[in-house]
């Protein structure tokens, strides 16, 4: 089910009187022409938009968790991972891994104006930081927080080392603090490494604010063996208010550039638009 928190419902409201997350200076008021009259109209000081980050929800509660869009339209979201754990960039200090960003895959998307959300770690973004600008400085992207070393907020995530639950919060309090002076379409967003979480990783995130995405279509990218694979998986799953889990992680998923063009005109084939996450879940305005 769609689920949605308070912080997209006020998102959801807002955007109906400045457009959501976007920062829209309300137009000054034609000067009235002069009145015959002496009586002058009352000066009314107009307020500055009130500026609302996609996904930004209340303080003090456990987060909404979102798996995908309302179904009721011809949407989708298609949003990529940037992980960086330290035995990934302990593989790039060796030279055992020579990259773990795909350029192609980034070009791709810049070229065709694809819009993307980059659920970027704080590692990914302190390795590559001109890639992260590229993520920033680009209004068809939009950034969201994947943790900052990729290590498991629950026991028994895959093979990820486990986050000590003392240091949950600041793993994710210090990937904003990273990702934020970059700029651009910055969110509160965030998608725990693996997908996993429990009731005590939710509730470690309630000081934050934030909203947490899993998805409903894993593409399976990461170790795929081509890219065939990963077309089938993301349009044999996906629909209307899809959130499609990719990416950008090269070595670790080699595929995803070959297999984005495929998977693109299989929603085009479908109908299904893809529009960044903020969009999809708090309106049209909001991208
Ligand atoms: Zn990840």
């Amino acid at each position: 089910m769609w689920i949605i928190g308070r912080g997209l419902a006020v998102c959801a409201v807002l955007v109906l009187a400045a457009g959501c997350g976007v920062e829209q200076p309300i137009a000054p008021e034609p000067a009235p022409e002069a009145a015959p009259s002496s009586v002058s109209a009352p000066v009314l000081e107009s307020a500055p938009a009130p500026v609302v980050t996609p996904g930004a929800g209340r303080t003090g509660v456990k987060p909404p968790v979102v798996q995908h869009g309302p179904r009721d339209r011809d949407v989708v979201s298609l949003t990529f991972d940037a992980d960086m754990t330290d035995a990934m960039a302990a593989r790039l200090r060796s030279g055992a891994v020579s990259s773990y960003a795909n350029l192609a895959l980034l070009k791709l998307l810049e070229r065709r104006k694809i819009p993307a959300t980059f659920f970027v770690t704080g590692q990914w973004a302190e390795q590559y930081p001109q890639l992260t600008r590229r993520f920033a400085g680009n209004p068809q992207f939009e950034v969201a927080n994947h943790s900052y070393e990729h290590a498991a907020f629950t026991a028994g995530c895959y093979t990820l080392p486990q986050l000590p639950p003392g240091a949950m919060t600041e793993d994710v309090a210090k990937t904003f603090r990273v990702l934020e002076p970059y700029g651009g379409r910055q969110t509160r967003y965030f998608r725990f490494p693996g997908l996993c979480h429990d009731k005590a990783a939710l509730k470690a995130l309630a000081p934050l604010g934030v909203t947490v995405v899993d998805g409903d279509v894993v593409s399976g990218d990461p170790f795929a063996r081509g890219p065939a694979p990963i077309v089938r998986a993301v349009l044999s799953q996906v629909k209307p208010g899809s959130i499609i889990i990719l990416h950008i992680t090269e070595a670790n998923a080699q595929y995803t550039d070959d297999a984005l063009p495929k998977i693109l005109a299989g929603l085009q084939r479908r109908g299904l638009r893809p529009v960044m996450l903020s969009e999809m879940l708090d309106g049209p305005s909001g991208g």
